[in-house]
């Protein structure tokens, strides 16, 4: 039973926005439902008008059943009222007053909600259902008629209803996935610990930077940047702790560009930043800049005051050569700055 839930709540967690839109669409449905009861009572339909208090009951259960996250009683419920809602009101009043419409809001909520080889199943049984009911309204009169202008009056209501309901799940769907795809995108180029670029979008970038490098030569300065002794600060303070202090130093490394620069993570706590339309004097005085904001940062851990150093390594992109060999370069003088002590810039030479 236990298991069971588990699954249930994973699966429903796995489409909150699902089961968020199933919500939405039973306060909107039983709303509609009571209209529709004070509607058939005017018109003097009073079988309708108890139909649709049935509904109303229908969806506050379903609705309850979602709040309680019991999903499948909740779908169940409203899949039961919507085709015997659907079959009930067009075999009373006929076939012109549109009832039947609802079923086809049946068909993306169901490929939305299960596997298609399942939905496919239950889209051709209620295609047989839809049609059915078409059918056997060639051939029977409707058990209530209600007069023409009333049918009319349900006629445009329904169409009315199921009109922007559809309106409603396009617009809601288009959101969803626009706000999927954004996360995505996101997700692909970003390093979730630092929040910066990861190395691929990265190398990317900065390809494309080349490109324009190509096409019109101007100043393009790499930096190449390495916390000094870190392995030191996971040792003394565990690997949690270091990956605050890797977080620390990623959102100030990123507060230090300008607009056109841009950063990344390069490797474990190496980072990588593009700076175009900057020579070396300036990259020099932005990497000074920058060495003293990190040396200066503190990271408080259980009352201890955490500080790390940073080395910087400096080298100017030069015409059409490969982004390896730049990159080489900036590593060079990385090192050099590690040779000569760290918590240094470094400037690769020749
Ligand atoms: P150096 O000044 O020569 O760069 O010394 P270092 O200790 O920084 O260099 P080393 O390459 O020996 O160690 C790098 C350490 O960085 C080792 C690794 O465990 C740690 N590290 C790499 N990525 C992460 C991370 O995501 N989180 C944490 N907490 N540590 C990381
Ligand atoms: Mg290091
Ligand atoms: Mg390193």
């Amino acid at each position: 039973m236990q298991g069971k839930h588990s699954a249930q709540s994973q699966k429903r967690d796995a489409r909150p926005e699902f089961w968020d839109l199933s919500m939405r669409c039973c306060q909107l449905a039983g709303s509609v439902d009571v209209a529709f009861f004070f509607i058939f009572l005017i018109l003097g339909s009073p079988i309708l008008a108890w139909v649709n208090v049935i509904s109303v009951a229908m969806y506050v259960y379903a609705y309850r059943a979602f709040k309680q996250r019991r999903n499948s009683l909740a779908i169940l419920l409203i899949r039961i009222e919507v085709l015997v809602h659907a079959g009930l009101g067009t075999v009373l009043v006929g076939w012109e007053s549109g009832f039947h419409y609802f079923l086809l809001m049946f068909i993306p909520a169901l490929f939305v909600s299960m596997h298609a080889r399942s939905a496919w199943i239950l889209a051709i049984c209620l295609w047989i259902y839809y049609v059915a009911l078409d059918v056997l309204m060639w051939y029977i009169e409707p058990l209530q008629p209600i007069s023409s202008n009333a049918l009319l009056g349900v006629h445009i209501f329904n169409l009315t209803t199921v009109f922007f309901m559809f309106s409603y799940l396009a617009l809601y769907y288009v959101i969803t996935v626009t706000r999927a795809h954004k996360h995505l995108a996101r997700m692909a180029t970003t390093d979730s610990l630092t929040n910066l670029f990861n190395r691929r979008h990265m190398i990317a970038l900065t390809e494309k930077e080349l490109a324009r490098h190509h096409r019109r030569p101007r100043d393009l300065t790499f930096m190449l940047m390495d916390i000094d002794l870190f392995k030191q600060i996971n040792d003394d303070y565990g690997h949690d702790t270091g990956d605050r202090v890797l977080s620390a130093v990623s959102q100030l490394l990123q507060e230090s560009m300008r607009e056109q620069d841009f950063i990344g993570r390069w490797g474990g706590e190496e980072f990588l930043a593009v700076l175009p339309e900057t020579d070396t004097d300036q990259a020099w005085a932005s990497a000074e800049r920058i060495r003293k904001a990190v040396e200066t940062l503190v990271v408080e851990n259980d009352g201890a005051r955490i500080s790390v150093t940073l080395s910087i390594g400096i080298t100017q992109y030069r015409a059409e050569e490969a982004l390896s060999n730049a990159i080489a370069r900036a590593d060079h003088a990385l090192y050099a700055g590690k040779s000569a002590g760290r918590n240094r810039v470094e400037l690769a030479l020749g």
